[in-house]
C-alpha cells in the first residue's frame, strides 16, 4: 500500500515550433498543468493536465482550481485504491475535468509502475509471456491549410519514414491540398482525413468522392457530435470510406450509442480528452466490438505524449498507426526522456529498464516555462 505524502502542481506554457491547424482553430503555444505525486515511502509519479481550449474546451486555471479543491482528499487513500477510484470530480467544464482526471490518473499510475519496476503500458494492460519491446507505428499529421505547405509537410513526413498520414480537412483549399499530398506521397502511403466536425451531412456527401479519389482510407469526424449517431450512421451508409469518431466518442457510453447506431468503423481515443481509465475502458469496448481503435495525443507536452505512447502499446496487433508523433511540434519541454519517433515508429521498452512513463522532470526547463508558482498539499 502506497499512501501519498505530497501532491504538487504548477502551470506551464510551451512554445510550438510550428502552429497547429484544425477546422476548430490554430494554436502557437501549448499550456498545461504539471502534477507531481510522491509516495510516503519515496517514489514519484508525473502527470499532465492539458485541456486544449479550441478542441476540448476547459482551461489550465480551472484544472488548478479543481485540483486545489480535491488534493487534500488524495492524501487519505493509498495510491492503489486512488487508481481505482479517484475522488469524483464535479462542477467544472468537461474539458477541464477530463484533462485533470487524465493528469491525476497518469501521475498515480506512473508512481505505481515505477514502484513495480515495469513500463507503464504493462501496468495499464498486464499480459503474460515474454516482455519484448513494443513497436508502435505512428502517423504524421499534415495540417497546413496551404496546399504548397501541406505538400512540404508531406515530403518531410515521407523522408522521415512515415507510411500513414493524417491530413486535416475542412479548409477552403482541401481539393488542392489532398491532390498535392497524394502527388507527393505516391500511391502506397495511407492517407486518413480528419474534418474535426467541420461539415454538415450535405458537405460530407460532397467531400466523399474527392476524398475517395485521393485514396483516403479513413474519414475522421466529418460531422460535429451534436446531430448524434443517427446522422453519422446516414453518412457511413453512403460512404465508400470507413468512418471514425473522435470528438463524438469521449466516453464508453458515447461509443455504445455509436455502435448501436452502426455509425462507425473506428474510434480515435485521446486520453487527455477522456481520462486515462475511461480511455482504457473505451479501448476494451472497441476490442469487444472488433472495431479499430487509434490512440492519439492532443499535441500534448512530454508527459501526455509519453502516456499516449504507452496507451498505444496496449493495443493488440496488428496495431493501426497512432497519433503519437506530435512531440516534435514543441520547441521546448518540461521533461526529458520522451521516446523518439524513428522511421515513423516508436519502440517502447517491454520490461524493466525504463519503469513507469520513462520521463524525468527537467527542473530548469520548468522554471523557464512555468506561468505560476508551485502549489502543494502535504501529509
Ligand atoms: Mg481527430
Amino acid at each position: 500500500m502506497t499512501p501519498l505524502a505530497r501532491v504538487a502542481w504548477r502551470p506551464f506554457r510551451l512554445p510550438l515550433r510550428a502552429e497547429t491547424h484544425a477546422a476548430h482553430g490554430t494554436a502557437s503555444t501549448r499550456e498545461g498543468l504539471l502534477i507531481v505525486v510522491e509516495g510516503v515511502e519515496g517514489g514519484r509519479g508525473l502527470g499532465e493536465a492539458s485541456p486544449l481550449p479550441s478542441y476540448t474546451g476547459g482551461s489550465v486555471e480551472e484544472c488548478a482550481a479543481l485540483l486545489a479543491g480535491i488534493a487534500p482528499a488524495l492524501l487519505v487513500s493509498p495510491a492503489e485504491s486512488l487508481w481505482r477510484s479517484l475522488p469524483a470530480l464535479a462542477g467544472g467544464h468537461p474539458g477541464s475535468l477530463a484533462a485533470l482526471t487524465c493528469g491525476l490518473e497518469t501521475a498515480v499510475a506512473d508512481l505505481l509502475a515505477r514502484g513495480e519496476g515495469v513500463p507503464l503500458h504493462r501496468l495499464l494492460r498486464p499480459r503474460t509471456g515474454i516482455a519484448a519491446d513494443v513497436v508502435v507505428e505512428a502517423n504524421a499529421v499534415i495540417d497546413n491549410p496551404d496546399p504548397m505547405r501541406a505538400a512540404e509537410e508531406t515530403r518531410d513526413a515521407i523522408q522521415s519514414g512515415f507510411t500513414t498520414l493524417k491530413v486535416k480537412a475542412g479548409f477552403d483549399l482541401d481539393r488542392q491540398r489532398f491532390a498535392a499530398v497524394r502527388a507527393v506521397a505516391g500511391p502506397f502511403v495511407r492517407l486518413r482525413a480528419d474534418a474535426n466536425g467541420a461539415w454538415d451531412e450535405a458537405a460530407t456527401l460532397e467531400a466523399l468522392p474527392r476524398l475517395a479519389a485521393a485514396g483516403v482510407v479513413l474519414l475522421e469526424q466529418p460531422l460535429p457530435p451534436a446531430p448524434g449517431p443517427a446522422a453519422l450512421a446516414r453518412v457511413r451508409a453512403a460512404s465508400p470510406i470507413p468512418i471514425a469518431a473522435d470528438e463524438g466518442c469521449r466516453t464508453t457510453s458515447e461509443l455504445a450509442s455509436l455502435l448501436a447506431a452502426n455509425a462507425i468503423d473506428a474510434v480515435v481515443v485521446k486520453p487527455m480528452a477522456s481520462g486515462l481509465r475511461e480511455s482504457l475502458a473505451i479501448l476494451a469496448a472497441a476490442r469487444e466490438a472488433a472495431i479499430e481503435a487509434i490512440v492519439t495525443t492532443t499535441f500534448d507536452a512530454g508527459i501526455g505524449t509519453a502516456l499516449a505512447m504507452h496507451l498505444a502499446a496496449t493495443l493488440d496487433e496488428p496495431r493501426p498507426a497512432c497519433g503519437i508523433a506530435t512531440h516534435g511540434r514543441l520547441a521546448a519541454d518540461i521533461v526529458t526522456g520522451v521516446l523518439p519517433v524513428e522511421g515513423g515508429r516508436v519502440t517502447l521498452p517491454g520490461i524493466a529498464h525504463i519503469p513507469g512513463l520513462g520521463v524525468t522532470l527537467d527542473e530548469a526547463a520548468l522554471e523557464a516555462h512555468a506561468t505560476g508558482p508551485w502549489q502543494e498539499v502535504r501529509r
